[in-house]
């Protein structure tokens, strides 16, 4: 096998131009830097499928393309390729304690680094780019030390490491000259994350008007009118909290840049959003409709693990993931797709988890709601949103009963104030992890 090289594949491009137009229009005119790649920060989690670990290196411009190589069992080499590569002021978040030390070189148009890992574990390394574009992932997989010795057979070493390395090191054409070492002034931390942006999804809007239930109740306006209220709840009692809704009002998320934009696409584009507004929690608010009357309660998923499999195993087998309220767009998910995102999302599946358990527990303890309990779906708009994410079922707009609470303002205020206590009592948790991290010192 040879170094490995990956570079963005041209079909990503068309996904993320739009978003990156926007970006660089915002960010022209307040910095004269915006031609200059920075590596802000690195930061490690342990992989919620169990097999390892995940290093994300968090870039501030997406790079052109990058390599990697892991010619000795505990050394993964990187290189990132972008006009120019700057590491000043890096923080390095290693939660997963596995980086043993870092070693930064400046090369023609771009950055090496010679990641040395603790020697306690074996792992295979891979790398991919996160799906938003921007970062990167290299992938740590658990493996023995017979078959990593296979692994890295004829992987060769880059030439910035030389000297480190008995091994033959391999030519890079664009780089003649031999590489400087950068003098290493990162700081290794626990990063103290603030708790500050929720991002709240009314479901449908405009002429995507979701179920429609019982006496013409529509989905669309039901839920914005709760997403509206817990809005108003977070404003009102976490006023640090900045609240970022998808849609206001009543139309499809994205039509106000594209008229056209076809429903998928404005699933896609709620999970982009808040991405970019850098929430710390999204909240999609959906009610929900069966053939059957009778059906009521209220039911909150996530996406992430099945219990008996991990997600991966389950994506790849349906390989495709559904719209909400089980309307099959019949997105097909390539392997490179699953395993990015199980690595992206590694660290907020469980919390994911743990936020829809505290909304069902809120809708079953306090607000005297049926519970259908905490499910896990392949929802396209909780696929895109790079942060934890639910969605919530708030009850069935074709039972009668249950249409006539969820269409009155007495019903909305006792579900929204429910769904507002668990992100209340999320963030307290939140915070109280956080403080236990910053404690530690390394
Ligand atoms: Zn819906």
């Amino acid at each position: 096998m040879d170094i490995q090289q990956v570079c963005f594949r041209r079909n990503v491009w068309p996904r993320f131009l739009s978003n990156w137009l926007l970006i660089i229009l915002i960010l022209a005119p307040l910095s004269c830097s915006a031609q200059k790649n920075t590596l802000t920060r690195i930061s490690s989690v342990e992989r919620s499928d169990n097999k390892g670990h995940v290093i994300r290196f968090h870039m501030a411009s997406s790079a052109n393309s990058f390599n990697f190589s892991q010619p000795r069992n505990h050394l993964v080499q990187f290189q990132i390729k972008g006009n120019e590569v700057t590491t000043s002021d890096i923080r390095i978040d290693d939660q997963s304690n596995i980086i043993e030390k870092i070693d930064f070189y400046s090369i023609s148009g771009g950055l090496g680094a010679d990641i040395f890992l603790k020697q306690d574990h074996f792992y295979k390394a891979d790398a991919y780019p996160d799906r938003n574009g921007k970062d990167l992932l290299l992938a740590l997989t658990k493996t023995s030390q017979k078959s990593l010795a296979q692994y890295i057979l004829d992987m060769k070493s880059f030439p910035w490491s030389n000297a480190k390395t008995s091994k033959p090191s391999m030519a890079d054409n664009s780089d003649s000259d031999k590489p400087a070492a950068i003098e290493t002034s990162y700081q290794r931390i626990k990063d103290k994350i603030k708790f500050d942006t929720v991002v709240l999804d009314a479901g449908h809007g405009g002429h995507d008007v979701g179920a429609i239930g019982y006496q013409r109740i529509y989905e669309k306006n039901v839920v914005l009118d709760i997403t509206k209220k817990v809005g108003g709840y977070i404003n009102k009692y976490l006023p640090d909290v900045n609240v970022v809704y998808t849609r206001d009002g009543d139309y499809l998320v994205g039509s106000k840049s594209d008229p056209n934009i076809e429903i998928r696409e404005s699933l896609v584009e709620r999970g982009r959003l808040a991405n970019r507004a850098e929430g710390d929690l999204f909240v999609s608010i959906h009610a929900n409709a069966a053939g059957a009357r009778q059906a009521h309660g209220t039911e909150t998923y996530f996406l992430g693990l099945e219990r008996s499999q991990t997600a991966l195993e389950v994506m790849k087998r349906e390989n495709n993931i559904v719209g909400p309220d089980n309307e099959n767009s019949g997105k097909r998910l390539s392997q490179e797709d699953l395993i990015i995102y199980e690595l992206a999302n590694s660290g907020y599946i469980a919390s994911s988890e743990q936020l829809a358990t505290m909304v069902q527990q809120q809708f079953k303890n306090r607000a005297n709601r049926r519970s259908r309990g905490v499910k896990q779906a392949r929802f396209v708009v909780l696929y895109h949103a790079s942060m934890p994410a639910i969605l919530v079922e708030t009850g069935f707009v074709t039972n009668p009963n249950e249409a006539k609470y969820l269409n009155s303002d007495y019903g909305q205020s006792i579900i929204a104030s429910a769904i507002f206590r668990a992100i209340r009592n999320y963030k307290e948790q939140f915070e109280k992890s956080q403080h236990f991290n910053t404690t530690e010192t390394k």
